[in-house]
Order: structure tokens, then C-alpha cells, then sequence
């Protein structure tokens, strides 16, 4: 993966990365995405008790070089069901259109993309830009999970 945020410009090879926050902080996506990654929040709702991943999240990533923006019609209108559906499909035109400029990252709060709804949704896109490469960024440590939800509560 590029760490040095220095694409080949002109170059059509770009990636679909899906991302979950949990366990994680703005400077850790800085890590694992390139830099100047559009990351498309797909939450529903996409706030958290933790201001990082809330109202200041575009504040934060900014900070760290990641462009942000939030799809509210990519999230999952079942998610506290456990089923998964997007509440408005036709919204990953957007994304269609982002990936032929740049990198782009579906991120939600899960860890695991098994059990995540960004799952659908990259295949969707898949569906509509066959061939786009994909790359799911998978949970950290159960140590780091643990210490962001320690962290979390004692922001409360
Ligand atoms: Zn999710």
C-alpha cells in the first residue's frame, strides 16, 4: 500500500478501500489510506460519543491528509435488525464518479467488513465499475478495540 501518498498521476488504477473505525483514531486511517483518499462515510447516522468520529470527524481526518464527506444514503436502514438495506442504492453513483479522480474509503464504525453493510455497498460499486480494485482494511488488535472503548468512556 502507498504510505508516501505519491500516485502515479494520470494513472486510472485506483482503489476501493472499506474501513471501520472502532479501535481506531483519525491518524490510524492516515496509516493505511493514501493520502488525499476521499473517505465516503457510510453510516446512517453518522455520529458517535466520540467527537472524533462525529460532528469534527472532517476536522480530524483533514488534519491527517484524508479528504471526507458523508453518503447518508449508503447506510443500512436495518443495521440495528442485523439485515442489511441501503437506504438509497442509486447514491453510489457518487462514489462511481469519485473513483475515476481518486482513491476512495467506505468507512463505518464496524470492524469487520463480514459484518458490515459497506460490504454491500462495495459490491455494488463493483457492479457499476467492474474491475474497480478493492482492498477491506480489516479489525486491529482486540488490544487497540479495548483501549479506544476505554478511551470512549471516559469521554462520556
Ligand atoms: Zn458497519
Amino acid at each position: 500500500m502507498a504510505q508516501d501518498g505519491t500516485h502515479a498521476s494520470g494513472s486510472t488504477q485506483v482503489t476501493l478501500y472499506t474501513i471501520g473505525y472502532r479501535g481506531r483514531k483519525a491518524v490510524d486511517l492516515a496509516k493505511l489510506l493514501p493520502a488525499g483518499t476521499l473517505v465516503v462515510d457510510v453510516r446512517l447516522n453518522p455520529y458517535s460519543p466520540n467527537p472524533e468520529w462525529s460532528t469534527d470527524i472532517g476536522r480530524h481526518l483533514a488534519a491527517v491528509g484524508l479528504d471526507y464527506r458523508a453518503e447518508r444514503g449508503l447506510g443500512n436502514l436495518d443495521y440495528k435488525t442485523g439485515g442489511i438495506r441501503i437506504a438509497d442504492p442509486a447514491r453510489v453513483a457518487a462514489i462511481v464518479d469519485e473513483l475515476d479522480e481518486r482513491d476512495v474509503a467506505l468507512l463505518c464504525a464496524c470492524s469487520a467488513s463480514a459484518d458490515c453493510h459497506r460490504l454491500e455497498v462495495a459490491r455494488l460499486v463493483t457492479a457499476a465499475r467492474p474491475g474497480t480494485k478493492i482492498l477491506h482494511i480489516e479489525l486491529p488488535t482486540r488490544r487497540a478495540v479495548l483501549a479506544s472503548e476505554r478511551e470512549q468512556r471516559e469521554q462520556l
